[in-house]
């Protein structure tokens, strides 16, 4: 088991992309933290780790985005594992589109208070302990939208640009202290997100579901989406004693779209 004994929290931990991360790192022996905003999805992850895993596990509702709420989420956190974070992921993001032109203030607002501040906040309550024990993981759920650009979708691409810059340079910041960063970039991934993805271009396209699905896989080389496993299966590589040399990476899981 490669994270025996290691204490992770996991944002956006209830559905998707998190939860699949939660349940991979419980299997290889971490006790586990899931916030998000929807209570009832994390409490069913937290169960479904103590059940089917048989690890510790606890939920904590926090919006990512609220800088109060997310120090009191960590702190609660620390409390259950009786110590800080060993491994955290910022995983929790939103993604949503409009032209650039009708890109209300809002909307982009609440890509980069919940994508790019959310994350932020996580690494700041997290970072001292992982410093002061001499190790520790952060990994940020990025995207290939954190490397390059895509038309109608400026808001969550400069979010996840941001991402990306925030690794590198806290990778840099702590790469003499057992402590790395890297982000992970996935390509469209099977998740309720891109169930969205699909439902608003087909009302803007009146393309049925499946042309529009169509659209996103062969957006991949590979003419497919990503699983979250996948997602899961390179985050629990990063998390382990085994990565301890990649650091301030940003590593695509995505069939090859996107090749830097
Ligand atoms: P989902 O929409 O399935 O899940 C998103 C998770 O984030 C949910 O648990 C959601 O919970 C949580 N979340 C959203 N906003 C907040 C908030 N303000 N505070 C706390 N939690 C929040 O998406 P995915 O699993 O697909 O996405 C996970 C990550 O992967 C995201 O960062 C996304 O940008 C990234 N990604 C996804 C891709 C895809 O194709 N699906 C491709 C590339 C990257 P709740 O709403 O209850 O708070």
């Amino acid at each position: 088991m490669r994270l025996k004994d290691r204490t992770a929290l996991i944002t956006g931990g209830g559905r998707g992309i998190g939860r699949a991360i939660a349940l991979a790192f419980a299997r290889e022996g971490a006790s586990v933290v899931v916030v998000s905003r929807t209570v009832s999805e994390i409490e069913q992850v937290a169960r479904e780790i103590r059940e089917e895993c048989g690890r510790e596990a606890a939920h904590f509702a926090c919006d990512v985005s609220n800088a109060d709420g997310v120090a009191r989420a960590y702190d609660a956190a620390s409390g259950f594992f009786g110590r800080g974070a060993d491994v955290l992921v910022n995983n929790a993001g939103i993604a949503e589109s409009a032209p650039l032109a009708q890109t209300s203030g809002d909307l982009w607002q609440r890509h980069l208070s919940i994508n790019l501040s959310g994350t932020f906040y996580f690494m700041r309550a997290a970072l001292p302990a992982m410093v002061e024990r001499g190790w520790g993981r952060i990994i940020n759920v990025a995207s290939i939208a954190g490397k390059t650009g895509a038309p109608y979708i400026a808001a969550y691409t400069a979010s996840k640009h941001g991402v990306v810059g925030l690794t590198r340079a806290a990778a840099l910041e702590v790469a003499t202290k057992g402590v790395t960063v890297n982000a992970i970039c996935p390509g469209y991934v099977e998740t309720e997100m891109t169930t969205r993805a699909v439902e608003r271009i087909t009302e803007k396209t009146g393309r049925s579901a499946e042309e529009a699905l169509e659209v996103l896989r062969r957006m991949s080389p590979q003419n497919r989406l990503v699983t979250p496993e996948e997602v899961s299966a390179l985050a629990v590589l990063l998390a382990s004693d085994d990565a301890r040399g990649i650091n301030g990476q940003a590593i695509n899981v995505d069939g090859g779209s996107v090749l830097y």
